[in-house]
């Protein structure tokens, strides 16, 4: 497996957010987490990365424990979070938003090389380079955060809601290129509150309640779940 959490406590001061999680990610794999507000899917993203602790529990990538790593320690073993809300800085342009995602890197060709490669992945971040990332509708901010996520060369991808405040065919474009991104060999770990569409390109899923995995399985298993049907698909 390329990541593993085994049995996670993660704590907010003394409210406890994540209650013993444990899932796991292959090196080909998109893995959805499903699941309403609330329910602890950011706070493991977080976690993951090493912006929240996790008090007890082992989180492996590549078989070596990173839950004491530094979030830019675990950026460079190749963990890359592309988080809610995007944080991006509006005040900059889109290139320079972009060359942020590699500011641990000092490999200038292969930087360039990377900038082309998501530029190819999103030909609209080409075409408005030298614009104001504030200036940018909702969806090319969107493709900014994760086009600059890219820049460190993940061999994971962390997305905090992919779709959110996407018009549906824009849904889709993201879907189509999160799914390139993956063949193109970075595993992605999403966080979704679109199932719909999260499942349409996700391998494997699980369902997170109150902080816990309450369903797993494989993309058919979750789709003919009723639980999940219920709750999430309209029946
Ligand atoms: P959403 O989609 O609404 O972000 P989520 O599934 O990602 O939901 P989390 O944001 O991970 O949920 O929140 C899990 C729990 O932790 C919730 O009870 C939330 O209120 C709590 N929580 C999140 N952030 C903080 C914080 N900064 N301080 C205290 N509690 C927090």
């Amino acid at each position: 497996m390329l990541l593993t959490l085994d049995g996670v406590d993660t704590y907010y001061g003394r409210a406890q957010a994540l209650r013993g999680l444990s899932l796991t990610v292959g090196r080909r794999e998109i893995v959805a987490i499903l699941g309403a507000n609330g329910a602890g899917k950011s706070t493991t993203l977080l976690t993951i990365s090493g912006l929240l602790r996790a008090r007890t529990g082992r989180i492996l990538f590549e078989g070596r424990s990173i839950a004491r790593e530094k979030p830019g320690a675990i950026v460079r073993l190749g963990v890359s979070h592309c988080p809610e809300g995007r944080a991006l800085f509006p005040e900059m342009t889109v290139r320079d938003n972009l060359r942020l995602g590699a500011f641990l890197r000092r490999d200038r060709e292969a930087i360039a090389a990377d900038e082309e490669r998501v530029h190819q992945h999103f030909p609209r971040l080409r075409e408005r380079s030298l614009q104001l990332a504030g200036s940018l509708s909702g969806g090319e901010q969107q493709m900014l955060a994760i086009g600059r996520a890219l820049m460190s060369r993940p061999r994971l991808l962390l997305l905090d809601e992919p779709s959110l405040g996407l018009s549906p065919i824009l849904v889709q474009e993201m879907f189509r290129i999160i799914e390139d991104i993956n063949r193109e060999g970075t595993a992605v770990l999403l966080v979704e509150q679109n199932v719909g569409a999260a499942l349409e390109a996700a391998h494997r899923g699980y369902v997170m309640e109150t902080g816990r995995i309450v369903v797993s399985g494989t993309k058919e298993e979750l789709l003919h779940n009723d639980q999940v049907r219920r709750a999430y698909l309209g029946g």
